[in-house]
């Protein structure tokens, strides 16, 4: 029977990884896969980490199963982070997941098996994994213009001109900071608006919120998505600590609904729980143990907000560097979080990868903290002769 499978396109990031090892040049650059780099390249564990890591050694004294909803301690210490310090909510339920990957695949089999015609809206771009996502989850995927490459603008207003066609009851996934590819801010102006909509149209907004706190702070960087939840009744907020925390290959996400009344939240949350059952049982404990112990003791916690505003700040620092060193890259230092979607063709991104060893994305997203400051000048170099 297997033979019947059609073959899948390989992920062309995995395939860049390949090329990038294969490459012997000791200049080569590395924007391709997402994650954090130090000015050195590498992708350290957090010194908060490490040592939450250690006193969870020392003080484990079970592995037992714990539940569908994992660990609820865990769940517990991110809400004032997500939502705010005062922003307990009766009608709001959340369950530990496997990453935001997790959150959001558990959401949308929510959504589907609340309304197996609702269609979820996705801006263009998005991240790659989004659409494949809700498509698995038997979701009927709807695009609205989000941003544009060549011009590096936010798109709101033809954004909500394609939401018009929207029905209520349609969900709108929405990415709470540093979004990517595009790293485009939303401002809360924009945010405002777009609540407002959402509100008038009766849409549920899902917010993806994986870079809290790499974008313009903790705070900052859930101003949107408190403005959304504020304005919607229905909602549901995918979250991942893989970026912030640096934990990526742990696991660590958080999925939230909030609803109408406490009935339909007690629904919601039974069919979270058995959802999860049928897709992982329960999460991986590790990673999500770990951010327990370091938002529960405050050494630990102020340790992990320093090295979070410290890679916060390279991240900036470079994009101002960029934008410093070409004027037609300035829309860099407004942008926020990992990402940015240079406006270069496909046949500029073969090319800088070909002639400099500068590896990036097909559609040209570049993971900014690939870059180290001493590369600026050479990258912005390579990359001003494909400007327009
Ligand atoms: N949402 C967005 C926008 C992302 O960029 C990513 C990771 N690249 C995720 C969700 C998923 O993160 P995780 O690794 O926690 O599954």
């Amino acid at each position: 029977v297997l033979d019947g499978l059609p073959q899948q396109p390989a992920d062309p990031l995995l395939a860049l990884i390949g090329m990038f090892r294969a490459d012997p040049r000791p200049d080569k650059i590395d924007l391709g896969v997402g994650v954090f780099r130090d000015d050195g390249g590498a992708t350290p564990v957090l010194d908060a980490v490490k040592h939450a890591e250690e006193l969870l050694l020392a003080r484990q004294d079970s592995k037992s199963y714990l539940g569908a909803d994992g660990d609820r301690g865990f769940v517990a210490l991110l809400e004032p982070i997500v939502f705010g310090a005062d922003a307990a909510n009766p009608l709001r339920t959340g369950v530990q997941t496997p990453g935001g990957t997790g959150a959001l695949r558990l959401g949308m089999d929510l959504l589907a098996r609340a309304r197996p015609d609702m269609a979820i809206w996705i801006g263009e771009p998005s991240w790659a994994n989004h659409v494949p996502t809700a498509a698995a989850a038997q979701l009927t995927v709807r695009r609205h213009r989000f941003f544009d490459q060549v011009s590096q603008r936010l798109e709101i207003d033809a954004m909500l001109a394609g939401l018009a066609q929207a029905r209520p009851g349609d969900a709108l996934l929405l990415h709470g900071c540093g979004h990517n590819p595009s790293g485009a801010t939303v401002h809360a102006a924009d945010w405002l608006r777009i609540a407002a909509f959402v509100r008038e149209r009766g849409l549920i907004p899902f917010v993806d919120l994986a870079y809290q706190g790499l974008a313009h702070g903790l705070e900052e960087d859930a101003a949107g998505l408190r403005i959304l939840l504020e304005a919607a009744p229905e909602a549901l907020v995918a979250y991942s600590c893989d970026k912030n925390f640096g934990m990526y290959r742990d696991r660590v996400g958080a999925l939230w609904v909030q609803a109408t009344d406490g009935d339909a939240l007690a629904r919601a949350r039974s069919n979270m729980l058995s959802l999860a059952r049928t897709f992982w049982s329960m999460p991986p404990d590790h990673g999500a143990a770990v951010v327990r112990l370091v938002l529960s003791d405050p050494l630990l916690r102020a340790s992990w907000e320093a090295e979070l505003a410290g890679m916060r700040d390279r991240i900036a620092g470079l994009r101002r560097a960029v934008a410093a060193t070409e004027p037609r890259l300035a829309a860099l230092a407004e942008q926020t979080g990992m990402f940015s979607l240079l406006p270069v063709s496909a046949a500029a991104v073969t090319a800088l990868r070909e002639e400099h060893g500068i590896y990036m994305a097909g559609d040209a997203r570049i993971n900014v903290a690939g870059l180290r400051l001493e590369d600026v000048p050479r990258f912005v170099a390579a990359v001003g002769r494909w400007l327009g």
